[in-house]
């Protein structure tokens, strides 16, 4: 398919908000796409070119997209940096810069779906010594191809700052129309309407493809199968190896709360201050993913072995929290201490002995070739209860209590956080394993004031001792409108980076993410993630959430969250009304 085709849908979607009419523009495309391209535009109609398995990245600053627009069409990098400042987006600046291409380099030949994503898929390999000239030459000959509304999208894709707003739900949902039989026809584009007389139809639809993708985490393969009918996308099965997204809890702020959500009686347990690990074993192979999804099998030698020596299954996938103690008192310690393992990748064993984990099993989704989704948690509870032999300090059952009384539920919450972890979590007896959402069979109730994590949109350039180093970052929280400013925070951050998180390494996180500078003034991609705590949350017109953060602090980074799993705009008026009535 050419390349124009996704432009013009991406053009489309860009300017309705519609979630409807989104969804419509989306099915029609993939109505008409070939099952050898479908891969491709399903991933770049999500702005990517790699899996969440996958952990290359295009890493290309704004600088080099810069470079690769004046190579194609001839105008000068000051100019282009001007027209950049003015209109704030650099794929627009392409888009108008292409259009007044000389005549000899005009669309030298049309770019294709397939040619573009294997470009830019190439961006990510090229490394070492004279790799920056490699990836302008190959952006700039992508340009030069490009009429000008492509080239508006492949600066956008190469920024990884697509801005035509596609959720996941939106293209679960365009392939259920596109493919599933009966949808489509029934969707009107003037009242932006579903026939209702096919909300049962639609619906279950809808589901089909939402438990396909809960098997297998993986948008293009749910689109190829469902494209071959309902039929083969019910075959659909979890494959061991392939992550699954994890179910999320939702948070109370008492056990009264938690009990009114999960009901009574529910599974009380420790909530372990450590980080997420979905855990696959097929025979005597282990893989170890994050809540990111990222694989980090190599980066826990032991966790592999603990599952290996200590759990009896020939297949299964375990959901757990590895939670860091001291070696010498045992005790607990903050998810801080562990999260550099997470990275790492020398002095393995070294590390592994400096911060060990402990690995605390609480639920699991797969056992022996079955699918335990649909499976009620006290299930799935018994399996992990059955198969997996404890042993302190290495691999253990994540504490729990069956109860119904408040009371209880208080004295159990107070020796949690005695112990040094975070509080409790509160579990629905006949909850189903649902993954990637914060439904309310999951619940969370903790002991401090919850630290937020924010999204940083931008900074400013430090000066005087400071200078090179980016201070005041501008930081967001997540809204069904993208994201909104909180405020401004540089406090917390060190300048010696054996002290803590250091402006020196926020820097080199957010360099390659620059998108604008002004003056000192800079706008970043939306994807490095940090934990704020703070006094109070304020009302406060000056930012575009119309909140503000009294005494903000920088707590630490989580390299282990996306920008789009932090704090909401919800919780946060949540926090503030509470907070009043506190
Ligand atoms: P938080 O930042 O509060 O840990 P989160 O956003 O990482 O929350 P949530 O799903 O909201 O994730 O909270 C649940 C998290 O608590 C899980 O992701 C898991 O990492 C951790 N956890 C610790 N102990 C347990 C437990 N016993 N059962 C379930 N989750 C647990």
């Amino acid at each position: 398919m050419e390349y124009i085709k996704l432009a013009e849908a991406y053009s489309e979607l860009e300017n309705t908000s519609k979630r409807l009419h989104k969804t419509f523009i989306i099915s029609q495309l993939l109505k008409e796409t070939s099952e050898e391209d479908l891969e491709h535009i399903i991933m770049l109609l999500q702005g990517r070119v790699f899996t969440d398995a996958d952990d290359r990245e295009i890493g290309v600053a704004a600088k080099l997209v810069l470079k690769a627009i004046s190579v194609s069409t001839g105008f000068s990098i000051s100019n282009i940096e001007k027209m950049w400042k003015e209109i704030g987006d650099l794929g627009e600046v392409a888009e108008k810069l292409c259009g007044k291409k000389t005549q000899n380099t005009l669309f030298s030949s049309d770019l294709d779906i397939k040619e573009v994503f294997s470009n830019l898929q190439k961006l990510a390999s090229l490394e070492g010594m004279g790799s920056v000239d490699q990836k302008v030459k190959l952006i700039s000959k992508l340009l030069t191809s490009a009429k000008p509304l492509e080239a508006k999208y492949v600066v956008r894709t190469v920024l990884q700052d697509l801005r035509v707003g596609v959720a996941e739900g939106t293209l679960r949902d365009a392939i259920a129309w596109a493919y599933l039989p009966g949808i489509l026809p029934n969707y009107d584009l003037d009242t932006n309407q579903i026939n209702p007389e096919n909300r049962e139809e639609y619906n279950f639809q809808v589901e089909a493809v939402q438990s396909a993708l809960n098997k297998i985490n993986d948008f293009s393969k749910v689109a190829i199968t469902a494209k071959k009918g309902i039929e083969e996308l019910n075959k659909i099965k979890i494959v061991v190896g392939k992550p699954l997204k994890v179910m999320l809890a939702q948070k109370v702020l008492n056990v009264v709360e938690a009990f009114e959500t999960v009901g009574k009686p529910a599974v009380l347990e420790f909530k372990y201050d450590g980080f997420r690990m979905q855990i696959h074993k097929f025979e005597d192979k282990v893989t170890i993913f994050t809540r990111r999804l990222e694989e980090v099998t190599n980066q826990f030698p032991e966790v592999e072995d603990f599952v290996l020596n200590n759990v009896s299954a020939d297949s299964c996938i375990l959901d757990c929290e590895a939670a860091g103690f001291d070696s010498k008192t045992g005790k607990y310690t903050p998810f801080q201490s562990i999260s550099q393992r997470i990275k790492r990748k020398y002095d393995i064993e070294k590390m592994a002995k400096d911060f060990p984990v402990e690995l605390n099993i609480f639920d699991i989704i797969y056992f022996n070739g079955e699918d335990l989704l649909s499976t009620p948690f006290k299930e799935r509870r018994a399996i992990i209860e059955r198969i997996v032999k404890e042993e302190e300090k290495k691999i253990v059952l994540s504490k729990k209590i069956i109860s119904s009384s408040e009371e209880e539920a208080q004295e159990f919450f107070d020796e949690s956080i005695s112990l040094g972890n975070e509080g409790l979590m509160f579990k629905n007896l006949e909850g189903v394993y649902k993954p990637g959402s914060r439904v309310g069979y999951m619940i969370k109730l903790k002991d401090v004031q919850d630290p937020l994590d924010v999204v940083i949109l931008g900074g400013e350039w430090g000066q005087g001792k400071r200078s090179g180093w980016v201070t005041s970052l501008t930081i967001g929280i997540l809204s069904n409108d993208g994201f909104l400013e909180i405020g401004h925070v540089g406090t917390g951050l060190k300048e010696k980076p054996e002290e803590g998180l250091s402006f020196g390494e926020i820097t080199e996180l957010l360099r390659p993410n620059i998108l604008e500078e002004k003056g000192r003034e800079l706008v970043v991609k939306p994807s490095v993630v940090i934990s704020i705590e703070y006094e109070e949350i304020q009302k406060s017109p000056g930012y575009s959430s119309g909140f503000a953060l009294r005494f903000p602090r920088v707590k630490l980074l989580r390299s282990d969250r996306r920008s789009d799993e932090i704090t909401t705009l919800e919780e946060v008026e949540d926090l503030f009304y509470n907070q009043k009535k506190s």
